[in-house]
Protein backbone atom coordinates (compact mmCIF):
# COMPACT_ATOMS: atom_id res chain seq x y z
CA UNK A 1 0.00 0.00 0.00
CA UNK A 2 1.33 3.75 -1.03
CA UNK A 3 1.55 6.18 1.56
CA UNK A 4 1.19 10.22 0.76
CA UNK A 5 2.56 12.60 3.67
CA UNK A 6 0.68 16.17 3.67
CA UNK A 7 -0.70 18.75 5.83
CA UNK A 8 -4.31 18.69 5.26
CA UNK A 9 -6.41 16.09 3.53
CA UNK A 10 -9.79 17.77 2.18
CA UNK A 11 -12.47 15.38 1.33
CA UNK A 12 -14.62 16.90 -1.82
CA UNK A 13 -13.61 19.15 -4.15
CA UNK A 14 -16.96 21.02 -4.42
CA UNK A 15 -17.28 24.75 -3.72
CA UNK A 16 -16.39 24.61 0.15
CA UNK A 17 -13.31 21.95 -0.46
CA UNK A 18 -11.93 24.02 -3.15
CA UNK A 19 -11.70 27.42 -1.08
CA UNK A 20 -10.50 25.81 1.53
CA UNK A 21 -7.29 24.19 -0.84
CA UNK A 22 -7.10 27.92 -2.09
CA UNK A 23 -6.43 29.42 0.47
CA UNK A 24 -4.03 26.93 2.10
CA UNK A 25 -2.23 26.11 -1.29
CA UNK A 26 -1.76 30.32 -1.15
CA UNK A 27 -0.14 29.85 1.51
CA UNK A 28 2.18 27.33 0.89
CA UNK A 29 0.44 24.44 3.21
CA UNK A 30 0.61 21.08 1.53
CA UNK A 31 -3.00 20.10 0.27
CA UNK A 32 -4.25 16.58 -0.80
CA UNK A 33 -7.84 17.16 -2.29
CA UNK A 34 -9.45 14.22 -3.22
CA UNK A 35 -13.07 13.76 -5.03
CA UNK A 36 -15.13 10.54 -5.94
CA UNK A 37 -16.29 11.88 -8.91
CA UNK A 38 -15.27 14.31 -12.15
CA UNK A 39 -17.27 17.22 -10.95
CA UNK A 40 -18.72 20.12 -13.78
CA UNK A 41 -21.45 19.01 -15.92
CA UNK A 42 -24.89 20.85 -16.33
CA UNK A 43 -26.53 20.18 -12.98
CA UNK A 44 -28.44 23.03 -12.32
CA UNK A 45 -27.30 24.23 -8.90
CA UNK A 46 -26.31 27.79 -7.91
CA UNK A 47 -25.92 30.77 -9.82
CA UNK A 48 -25.49 33.62 -7.53
CA UNK A 49 -21.75 34.09 -6.28
CA UNK A 50 -22.28 37.22 -4.27
CA UNK A 51 -20.09 40.08 -3.26
CA UNK A 52 -18.26 38.27 -0.72
CA UNK A 53 -17.34 35.21 -2.67
CA UNK A 54 -15.74 37.74 -5.69
CA UNK A 55 -13.96 39.28 -3.34
CA UNK A 56 -12.45 36.03 -1.66
CA UNK A 57 -11.97 35.41 -5.73
CA UNK A 58 -10.26 38.95 -6.05
CA UNK A 59 -7.85 38.18 -3.12
CA UNK A 60 -7.11 34.62 -4.94
CA UNK A 61 -6.11 36.83 -8.16
CA UNK A 62 -9.04 34.69 -10.40
CA UNK A 63 -12.75 37.13 -9.92
CA UNK A 64 -11.21 38.54 -13.40
CA UNK A 65 -11.17 35.05 -15.07
CA UNK A 66 -14.45 34.26 -13.52
CA UNK A 67 -15.85 37.30 -15.13
CA UNK A 68 -14.80 36.45 -18.78
CA UNK A 69 -16.24 32.81 -17.96
CA UNK A 70 -19.77 34.94 -17.66
CA UNK A 71 -22.46 33.15 -19.82
CA UNK A 72 -23.73 36.32 -21.46
CA UNK A 73 -20.94 38.37 -20.52
CA UNK A 74 -21.43 39.94 -16.95
CA UNK A 75 -23.35 43.26 -18.17
CA UNK A 76 -25.86 40.65 -18.88
CA UNK A 77 -28.98 41.94 -16.30
CA UNK A 78 -29.78 40.20 -13.30
CA UNK A 79 -33.30 40.74 -13.76
CA UNK A 80 -35.86 38.61 -12.10
CA UNK A 81 -38.75 39.06 -13.82
CA UNK A 82 -42.44 37.39 -12.57
CA UNK A 83 -44.81 36.90 -15.52
CA UNK A 84 -48.14 35.07 -15.81
CA UNK A 85 -46.32 32.97 -18.43
CA UNK A 86 -43.21 33.24 -20.08
CA UNK A 87 -45.70 34.47 -23.30
CA UNK A 88 -47.92 36.43 -20.89
CA UNK A 89 -48.37 38.88 -18.87
CA UNK A 90 -45.47 40.76 -16.74
CA UNK A 91 -46.50 40.93 -12.85
CA UNK A 92 -43.57 42.78 -11.43
CA UNK A 93 -39.26 43.03 -12.22
CA UNK A 94 -36.48 43.67 -9.45
CA UNK A 95 -33.51 44.76 -11.56
CA UNK A 96 -29.44 44.27 -10.27
CA UNK A 97 -30.69 41.50 -7.57
CA UNK A 98 -27.54 40.64 -5.72
CA UNK A 99 -25.65 43.70 -6.75
CA UNK A 100 -24.32 41.63 -9.70
CA UNK A 101 -24.09 44.65 -12.10
CA UNK A 102 -20.36 45.57 -12.89
CA UNK A 103 -20.63 49.17 -11.00
CA UNK A 104 -18.36 50.17 -8.47
CA UNK A 105 -19.54 50.76 -5.20
CA UNK A 106 -18.20 52.29 -2.24
CA UNK A 107 -19.01 49.78 -0.44
CA UNK A 108 -17.28 46.35 -1.87
CA UNK A 109 -14.77 46.13 -4.73
CA UNK A 110 -16.77 43.18 -6.31
CA UNK A 111 -19.96 42.94 -7.96
CA UNK A 112 -22.23 39.74 -7.95
CA UNK A 113 -22.07 37.99 -10.85
CA UNK A 114 -25.01 35.15 -11.97
CA UNK A 115 -22.82 31.95 -13.71
CA UNK A 116 -23.39 28.07 -13.03
CA UNK A 117 -21.81 26.38 -10.18
CA UNK A 118 -19.98 24.30 -12.23
CA UNK A 119 -18.31 27.71 -14.26
CA UNK A 120 -17.25 28.89 -10.79
CA UNK A 121 -15.78 25.46 -9.80
CA UNK A 122 -14.00 25.01 -12.83
CA UNK A 123 -12.07 28.65 -12.48
CA UNK A 124 -11.63 27.73 -8.51
CA UNK A 125 -9.97 24.51 -10.20
CA UNK A 126 -7.57 26.41 -12.68
CA UNK A 127 -6.45 28.32 -9.79
CA UNK A 128 -6.07 24.71 -7.27
CA UNK A 129 -4.13 23.45 -10.28
CA UNK A 130 -1.87 26.28 -10.65
CA UNK A 131 -0.74 25.89 -6.50
CA UNK A 132 2.07 23.45 -6.60
CA UNK A 133 1.64 22.66 -2.95
CA UNK A 134 -2.17 21.29 -3.99
CA UNK A 135 -2.43 17.79 -5.14
CA UNK A 136 -6.26 17.00 -6.37
CA UNK A 137 -7.14 14.01 -7.40
CA UNK A 138 -11.25 13.01 -8.80
CA UNK A 139 -12.51 9.38 -8.97
CA UNK A 140 -11.20 8.83 -5.77
CA UNK A 141 -13.10 7.66 -2.23
CA UNK A 142 -12.40 9.04 1.20
CA UNK A 143 -13.28 5.85 2.79
CA UNK A 144 -12.14 6.15 6.89
CA UNK A 145 -9.70 8.24 8.87
CA UNK A 146 -8.29 8.38 12.84
CA UNK A 147 -6.16 10.85 14.76
CA UNK A 148 -4.05 11.40 17.23
CA UNK A 149 -2.61 14.44 19.39
CA UNK A 150 -0.05 14.55 16.53
CA UNK A 151 -2.12 14.09 13.45
CA UNK A 152 -4.54 12.08 10.79
CA UNK A 153 -4.55 9.12 9.26
CA UNK A 154 -6.95 8.43 6.51
CA UNK A 155 -7.68 5.83 3.64
CA UNK A 156 -8.58 6.60 0.24
CA UNK A 157 -9.24 4.62 -2.61
CA UNK A 158 -8.65 5.61 -6.31
CA UNK A 159 -11.16 4.37 -8.83
CA UNK A 160 -9.69 1.46 -10.11
CA UNK A 161 -8.75 -0.36 -6.63
CA UNK A 162 -5.21 1.14 -5.15
CA UNK A 163 -5.83 1.83 -1.64
CA UNK A 164 -3.31 4.72 -0.41
CA UNK A 165 -2.74 5.85 3.02
CA UNK A 166 -2.42 9.24 3.83
CA UNK A 167 -1.07 11.02 7.39
CA UNK A 168 -1.76 14.47 7.47
CA UNK A 169 -2.71 16.90 10.58
CA UNK A 170 -5.90 17.93 9.74
CA UNK A 171 -8.93 16.45 7.58
CA UNK A 172 -11.43 18.94 6.14
CA UNK A 173 -14.86 17.48 5.60
CA UNK A 174 -16.05 19.05 2.40
CA UNK A 175 -17.97 16.11 1.51
CA UNK A 176 -21.70 17.65 0.36
CA UNK A 177 -24.72 17.05 3.04
CA UNK A 178 -24.25 13.37 3.10
CA UNK A 179 -20.74 13.52 4.66
CA UNK A 180 -18.81 10.90 5.82
CA UNK A 181 -16.56 12.75 7.61
CA UNK A 182 -19.59 14.23 9.88
CA UNK A 183 -20.58 10.88 10.87
CA UNK A 184 -16.89 10.37 11.80
CA UNK A 185 -17.36 12.78 14.36
CA UNK A 186 -20.53 11.53 15.53
CA UNK A 187 -22.30 15.05 14.80
CA UNK A 188 -25.74 14.72 14.47
CA UNK A 189 -27.42 17.48 12.00
CA UNK A 190 -30.23 19.20 13.57
CA UNK A 191 -33.46 20.85 12.09
CA UNK A 192 -35.71 20.14 9.25
CA UNK A 193 -35.27 18.29 6.56
CA UNK A 194 -37.73 17.57 3.74
CA UNK A 195 -39.48 21.10 3.89
CA UNK A 196 -40.03 20.84 -0.15
CA UNK A 197 -39.41 19.48 -3.37
CA UNK A 198 -38.05 20.61 -6.65
CA UNK A 199 -37.39 19.41 -9.89
CA UNK A 200 -34.82 20.80 -12.07
CA UNK A 201 -35.01 20.27 -16.30
CA UNK A 202 -31.97 21.27 -18.33
CA UNK A 203 -32.44 21.49 -21.66
CA UNK A 204 -31.90 23.40 -25.33
CA UNK A 205 -34.00 25.55 -26.86
CA UNK A 206 -32.62 27.90 -29.46
CA UNK A 207 -34.89 30.73 -30.44
CA UNK A 208 -36.76 30.90 -26.44
CA UNK A 209 -34.65 34.14 -25.64
CA UNK A 210 -36.72 35.81 -28.77
CA UNK A 211 -39.74 34.05 -28.30
CA UNK A 212 -41.22 36.29 -25.21
CA UNK A 213 -41.78 39.87 -24.78
CA UNK A 214 -39.97 40.36 -21.26
CA UNK A 215 -36.32 40.94 -22.20
CA UNK A 216 -33.15 39.29 -20.45
CA UNK A 217 -33.60 38.26 -16.92
CA UNK A 218 -31.85 35.34 -14.95
CA UNK A 219 -35.38 34.06 -13.91
CA UNK A 220 -38.41 34.48 -15.12
CA UNK A 221 -40.82 33.83 -11.91
CA UNK A 222 -44.36 32.36 -13.46
CA UNK A 223 -47.27 32.95 -11.64
CA UNK A 224 -50.04 31.61 -13.83
CA UNK A 225 -53.48 29.78 -13.73
CA UNK A 226 -51.63 26.39 -13.03
CA UNK A 227 -49.48 27.44 -10.49
CA UNK A 228 -46.41 28.57 -9.87
CA UNK A 229 -42.60 27.64 -12.27
CA UNK A 230 -39.04 29.27 -12.85
CA UNK A 231 -37.89 29.22 -16.04
CA UNK A 232 -34.37 31.12 -17.04
CA UNK A 233 -31.15 31.04 -19.02
CA UNK A 234 -28.04 28.79 -17.91
CA UNK A 235 -25.71 28.92 -19.85
CA UNK A 236 -24.02 29.66 -23.55
CA UNK A 237 -25.34 27.73 -26.74
CA UNK A 238 -29.35 28.52 -25.86
CA UNK A 239 -29.47 25.98 -22.32
CA UNK A 240 -32.13 26.71 -20.25
CA UNK A 241 -33.33 25.33 -16.44
CA UNK A 242 -37.19 25.05 -16.04
CA UNK A 243 -37.98 24.20 -12.77
CA UNK A 244 -42.01 23.16 -12.70
CA UNK A 245 -43.47 24.12 -9.32
CA UNK A 246 -45.53 21.37 -6.86
CA UNK A 247 -42.84 18.57 -7.29
CA UNK A 248 -42.96 15.62 -5.28
CA UNK A 249 -40.03 13.26 -3.95
CA UNK A 250 -39.13 11.24 -6.37
CA UNK A 251 -40.54 12.75 -9.47
CA UNK A 252 -39.16 11.92 -13.02
CA UNK A 253 -40.47 13.24 -16.74
CA UNK A 254 -39.70 11.46 -19.28
CA UNK A 255 -38.29 13.62 -22.44
CA UNK A 256 -41.45 13.86 -24.08
CA UNK A 257 -43.78 14.84 -20.70
CA UNK A 258 -41.29 17.05 -19.77
CA UNK A 259 -41.09 19.13 -23.03
CA UNK A 260 -44.74 19.00 -23.02
CA UNK A 261 -44.51 20.94 -19.25
CA UNK A 262 -42.70 23.73 -20.64
CA UNK A 263 -44.16 24.09 -23.86
CA UNK A 264 -47.34 24.63 -21.51
CA UNK A 265 -45.94 26.57 -18.41
CA UNK A 266 -44.55 28.81 -20.99
CA UNK A 267 -47.03 29.37 -23.63
CA UNK A 268 -43.99 29.32 -26.11
CA UNK A 269 -44.44 25.82 -28.27
CA UNK A 270 -40.54 25.12 -29.50
CA UNK A 271 -38.58 22.07 -29.87
CA UNK A 272 -37.10 21.48 -26.51
CA UNK A 273 -34.17 19.35 -26.39
CA UNK A 274 -34.09 17.25 -22.78
CA UNK A 275 -30.39 17.62 -21.54
CA UNK A 276 -30.78 16.44 -18.21
CA UNK A 277 -32.82 16.41 -15.46
CA UNK A 278 -32.70 16.10 -11.42
CA UNK A 279 -34.58 16.39 -8.25
CA UNK A 280 -33.48 18.07 -5.14
CA UNK A 281 -35.21 18.68 -1.59
CA UNK A 282 -34.84 21.77 0.60
CA UNK A 283 -34.06 21.69 4.35
CA UNK A 284 -33.00 23.52 6.42
CA UNK A 285 -30.29 21.90 8.47
CA UNK A 286 -27.11 22.26 10.96
CA UNK A 287 -24.90 20.07 12.64
CA UNK A 288 -24.63 20.19 16.46
CA UNK A 289 -20.94 20.50 16.12
CA UNK A 290 -18.63 21.16 13.35
CA UNK A 291 -15.03 19.56 14.36
CA UNK A 292 -13.52 16.75 17.21
CA UNK A 293 -10.15 18.12 16.93
CA UNK A 294 -8.45 17.57 13.29
CA UNK A 295 -11.47 16.40 11.85
CA UNK A 296 -13.51 19.78 10.58
CA UNK A 297 -16.36 19.86 8.82
CA UNK A 298 -17.09 22.77 6.41
CA UNK A 299 -19.68 23.71 3.35
CA UNK A 300 -23.18 21.61 3.24
CA UNK A 301 -21.57 18.76 5.30
CA UNK A 302 -22.06 21.34 8.66
CA UNK A 303 -24.82 23.07 7.54
CA UNK A 304 -28.01 22.90 4.99
CA UNK A 305 -30.20 26.16 4.10
CA UNK A 306 -33.21 26.50 1.60
CA UNK A 307 -31.72 27.87 -1.63
CA UNK A 308 -33.81 31.07 -1.37
CA UNK A 309 -31.16 33.78 -0.90
CA UNK A 310 -28.52 31.81 -2.91
CA UNK A 311 -26.50 31.15 0.87
CA UNK A 312 -25.11 27.94 0.37
CA UNK A 313 -22.31 27.90 -2.17
CA UNK A 314 -21.48 30.91 -0.93
CA UNK A 315 -21.26 30.05 2.60
CA UNK A 316 -19.27 27.47 2.32
CA UNK A 317 -16.64 29.24 0.46
CA UNK A 318 -16.76 31.39 3.06
CA UNK A 319 -16.29 28.17 5.70
CA UNK A 320 -13.23 27.17 3.69
CA UNK A 321 -11.36 30.22 3.21
CA UNK A 322 -11.94 31.01 7.23
CA UNK A 323 -10.53 27.60 8.15
CA UNK A 324 -7.88 28.10 5.56
CA UNK A 325 -6.13 30.84 7.03
CA UNK A 326 -6.24 29.86 10.32
CA UNK A 327 -5.15 25.94 10.23
CA UNK A 328 -2.05 27.72 7.76
CA UNK A 329 -1.28 29.84 10.79
CA UNK A 330 -0.91 27.30 13.38
CA UNK A 331 1.12 24.84 11.28
CA UNK A 332 3.36 27.93 10.27
CA UNK A 333 3.58 28.56 14.69
CA UNK A 334 1.82 31.98 14.54
CA UNK A 335 -1.82 31.01 15.15
CA UNK A 336 -2.17 29.88 19.16
CA UNK A 337 -3.38 27.18 20.30
CA UNK A 338 -7.21 27.87 20.31
CA UNK A 339 -6.87 29.58 16.50
CA UNK A 340 -8.81 26.72 14.80
CA UNK A 341 -11.59 26.41 17.22
CA UNK A 342 -12.55 29.64 16.93
CA UNK A 343 -13.35 28.68 13.46
CA UNK A 344 -16.76 27.13 14.83
CA UNK A 345 -17.13 29.71 17.35
CA UNK A 346 -16.78 32.09 14.79
CA UNK A 347 -19.25 30.75 11.93
CA UNK A 348 -21.71 29.32 13.39
CA UNK A 349 -23.71 32.50 14.39
CA UNK A 350 -23.47 33.39 10.78
CA UNK A 351 -24.75 30.31 9.59
CA UNK A 352 -27.75 30.22 12.22
CA UNK A 353 -28.14 34.13 11.11
CA UNK A 354 -27.87 33.17 7.36
CA UNK A 355 -30.21 29.43 7.60
CA UNK A 356 -33.10 32.76 8.94
CA UNK A 357 -33.00 34.58 6.35
CA UNK A 358 -32.96 31.91 3.67
CA UNK A 359 -35.97 30.79 5.89
CA UNK A 360 -37.62 33.97 5.64
CA UNK A 361 -37.29 33.80 2.25
CA UNK A 362 -38.22 30.73 1.86
CA UNK A 363 -41.70 31.26 3.86
CA UNK A 364 -42.49 33.96 1.40
CA UNK A 365 -45.22 31.88 -0.69
CA UNK A 366 -47.21 33.21 -3.36
CA UNK A 367 -50.60 33.01 -3.04
CA UNK A 368 -53.03 30.91 -5.10
CA UNK A 369 -54.11 33.19 -7.68
CA UNK A 370 -57.49 33.12 -9.50
CA UNK A 371 -57.62 31.57 -13.10
CA UNK A 372 -58.49 35.05 -14.86
CA UNK A 373 -54.83 36.42 -14.19
CA UNK A 374 -54.02 35.37 -17.60
CA UNK A 375 -57.32 36.68 -18.94
CA UNK A 376 -57.14 40.47 -21.46
CA UNK A 377 -60.04 41.70 -19.46
CA UNK A 378 -60.06 44.92 -16.54
CA UNK A 379 -60.89 41.78 -14.06
CA UNK A 380 -57.79 40.22 -15.28
CA UNK A 381 -55.62 43.35 -15.33
CA UNK A 382 -57.01 43.99 -11.62
CA UNK A 383 -55.86 40.57 -10.38
CA UNK A 384 -51.89 40.85 -12.31
CA UNK A 385 -52.01 44.52 -10.27
CA UNK A 386 -52.60 43.12 -7.19
CA UNK A 387 -50.41 40.36 -7.61
CA UNK A 388 -47.35 42.57 -8.88
CA UNK A 389 -47.93 44.81 -5.75
CA UNK A 390 -47.66 41.69 -3.54
CA UNK A 391 -44.35 40.36 -5.46
CA UNK A 392 -43.12 44.05 -5.08
CA UNK A 393 -44.06 44.37 -1.22
CA UNK A 394 -42.71 40.93 -0.55
CA UNK A 395 -39.98 39.31 -2.86
CA UNK A 396 -37.51 42.39 -3.14
CA UNK A 397 -35.47 41.06 0.50
CA UNK A 398 -34.33 37.66 -1.28
CA UNK A 399 -32.66 39.85 -4.07
CA UNK A 400 -31.34 42.62 -1.95
CA UNK A 401 -28.99 41.17 0.73
CA UNK A 402 -26.57 42.61 1.31
CA UNK A 403 -26.69 43.50 4.93
CA UNK A 404 -27.13 39.35 5.49
CA UNK A 405 -23.65 39.09 3.08
CA UNK A 406 -21.44 41.98 4.38
CA UNK A 407 -22.79 42.97 7.38
CA UNK A 408 -22.83 40.09 9.90
CA UNK A 409 -20.20 39.72 12.66
CA UNK A 410 -17.99 37.71 14.44
CA UNK A 411 -17.70 37.44 18.09
CA UNK A 412 -14.98 34.78 19.67
CA UNK A 413 -11.71 34.70 21.44
CA UNK A 414 -9.39 36.15 18.95
CA UNK A 415 -12.19 39.42 18.66
CA UNK A 416 -11.10 42.70 20.88
CA UNK A 417 -14.66 43.08 22.82
CA UNK A 418 -15.37 46.79 22.33
CA UNK A 419 -17.56 48.83 24.81
CA UNK A 420 -21.15 50.19 23.69
CA UNK A 421 -23.81 48.33 21.28
CA UNK A 422 -23.06 46.63 18.33
CA UNK A 423 -24.76 48.64 14.98
CA UNK A 424 -27.91 46.99 14.02
CA UNK A 425 -28.41 44.38 11.81
CA UNK A 426 -30.62 44.96 8.99
CA UNK A 427 -30.48 41.95 6.03
CA UNK A 428 -30.86 44.16 3.48
CA UNK A 429 -28.91 47.40 4.35
CA UNK A 430 -25.08 47.22 5.15
CA UNK A 431 -23.85 50.15 7.05
CA UNK A 432 -20.18 49.43 7.36
CA UNK A 433 -18.42 49.66 10.75
CA UNK A 434 -14.88 49.56 11.92
CA UNK A 435 -15.84 47.99 15.23
CA UNK A 436 -13.72 44.87 15.84
CA UNK A 437 -15.61 41.54 14.75
CA UNK A 438 -17.00 43.19 11.26
CA UNK A 439 -16.03 43.33 7.84
CA UNK A 440 -14.00 46.05 7.67
CA UNK A 441 -14.94 49.09 6.00
CA UNK A 442 -14.15 49.04 1.75
CA UNK A 443 -12.65 52.19 0.68
CA UNK A 444 -10.93 52.94 -3.36
CA UNK A 445 -7.53 54.18 -2.73
CA UNK A 446 -6.18 57.24 -4.63
CA UNK A 447 -4.17 55.04 -6.74
CA UNK A 448 -7.48 53.39 -8.10
CA UNK A 449 -6.86 49.96 -5.73
CA UNK A 450 -9.33 49.27 -3.09
CA UNK A 451 -8.51 48.87 0.56
CA UNK A 452 -8.20 45.42 0.53
CA UNK A 453 -5.54 44.84 -2.12
CA UNK A 454 -3.41 46.79 0.21
CA UNK A 455 -4.00 44.21 2.70
CA UNK A 456 -1.93 41.38 1.66
CA UNK A 457 -2.15 38.20 3.07
CA UNK A 458 -1.04 38.42 6.47
CA UNK A 459 -2.34 41.00 9.36
CA UNK A 460 -3.21 44.78 8.21
CA UNK A 461 -2.89 47.36 10.28
CA UNK A 462 -4.88 50.27 9.07
CA UNK A 463 -3.77 54.21 10.21
CA UNK A 464 -5.89 57.10 9.02
CA UNK A 465 -3.90 60.14 8.13
CA UNK A 466 -3.87 62.46 11.57
CA UNK A 467 -3.35 58.73 13.89
CA UNK A 468 -0.86 59.72 16.41
CA UNK A 469 2.74 57.70 15.03
CA UNK A 470 3.70 56.76 18.70
CA UNK A 471 0.42 54.76 18.87
CA UNK A 472 0.73 53.60 14.95
CA UNK A 473 3.88 51.99 16.22
CA UNK A 474 3.03 50.45 19.59
CA UNK A 475 0.02 48.93 17.86
CA UNK A 476 2.78 47.46 14.83
CA UNK A 477 4.91 46.20 17.44
CA UNK A 478 1.92 44.44 19.74
CA UNK A 479 0.74 42.81 16.02
C1 LIG B 1 -31.21 23.93 -7.09
C2 LIG B 1 -30.20 24.51 -6.16
C3 LIG B 1 -29.93 25.85 -6.23
C4 LIG B 1 -29.00 26.40 -5.38
N1 LIG B 1 -28.74 27.74 -5.50
C5 LIG B 1 -27.76 28.28 -4.75
C6 LIG B 1 -27.37 29.66 -4.97
O1 LIG B 1 -27.91 30.39 -5.82
N2 LIG B 1 -26.34 30.15 -4.22
C7 LIG B 1 -25.70 29.36 -3.29
O2 LIG B 1 -24.78 29.88 -2.64
N3 LIG B 1 -26.03 28.05 -3.08
C8 LIG B 1 -27.04 27.49 -3.78
N4 LIG B 1 -27.34 26.15 -3.62
C9 LIG B 1 -26.57 25.32 -2.65
C10 LIG B 1 -25.22 24.82 -3.20
O3 LIG B 1 -25.40 24.02 -4.35
C11 LIG B 1 -24.48 24.02 -2.13
O4 LIG B 1 -24.55 24.72 -0.90
C12 LIG B 1 -22.99 23.80 -2.51
O5 LIG B 1 -22.83 22.99 -3.64
C13 LIG B 1 -22.27 23.12 -1.33
O6 LIG B 1 -20.91 23.00 -1.62
P1 LIG B 1 -20.01 21.98 -0.82
O7 LIG B 1 -18.65 22.11 -1.42
O8 LIG B 1 -20.18 22.16 0.63
O9 LIG B 1 -20.65 20.55 -1.12
P2 LIG B 1 -20.92 19.80 -2.50
O10 LIG B 1 -21.06 20.77 -3.62
O11 LIG B 1 -22.06 18.88 -2.23
O12 LIG B 1 -19.59 18.97 -2.73
C14 LIG B 1 -19.25 17.87 -1.91
C15 LIG B 1 -18.38 16.93 -2.73
O13 LIG B 1 -17.86 15.91 -1.88
C16 LIG B 1 -17.77 14.73 -2.63
N5 LIG B 1 -17.73 13.57 -1.71
C17 LIG B 1 -18.72 13.15 -0.89
N6 LIG B 1 -18.31 12.07 -0.19
C18 LIG B 1 -17.05 11.81 -0.60
C19 LIG B 1 -16.08 10.81 -0.24
N7 LIG B 1 -16.35 9.86 0.67
N8 LIG B 1 -14.88 10.82 -0.86
C20 LIG B 1 -14.61 11.77 -1.80
N9 LIG B 1 -15.46 12.73 -2.16
C21 LIG B 1 -16.67 12.77 -1.57
C22 LIG B 1 -19.02 14.73 -3.49
O14 LIG B 1 -18.86 13.91 -4.63
C23 LIG B 1 -19.15 16.21 -3.85
O15 LIG B 1 -18.57 16.50 -5.10
C24 LIG B 1 -28.31 25.57 -4.43
C25 LIG B 1 -28.58 24.23 -4.37
C26 LIG B 1 -29.52 23.68 -5.22
C27 LIG B 1 -29.82 22.23 -5.12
Amino acid sequence: MTTIDTDVRVAGAGPAGLAAAIELGSRGVRVLVIERKERGGTAPRPKTTNVRTRTHLRRWGIADRLAEEAPFGVDYPNNMVFVTRLAGHELSRFANAFNAAPERSALYPEHGQWVPQYTLEKVMGEKVRSLPSVDLRFNTLFVAAMQDDRGVVATIVAMGGDETTVTARYLIGADGARSAVRELIGAKLEGRAGLSHAYNIIFRAPGLAEAHPHGPAAIYWQIGKDGFSAIGPMDRDDTWFFMPGGAKPGDRLSDAEAQAVIADCTGIDLPYDILSADSWTASELLADRYADRRFILVGDAAHLHPPAGGYGMNMGVGDGADIGWKIAATLAGSGGPGLVGTYETERRPTHCAVIDEAMANYAIYVAPVPPAIEDATDEGAAIRATVGAGVQATKGREFDTLGAILGLDYASPIVAAEPGEPPPHDSQVYTPTARAGYLAPHAWLADGRSLYDAFGDGFALIAADDADPAQVAAAAAQA
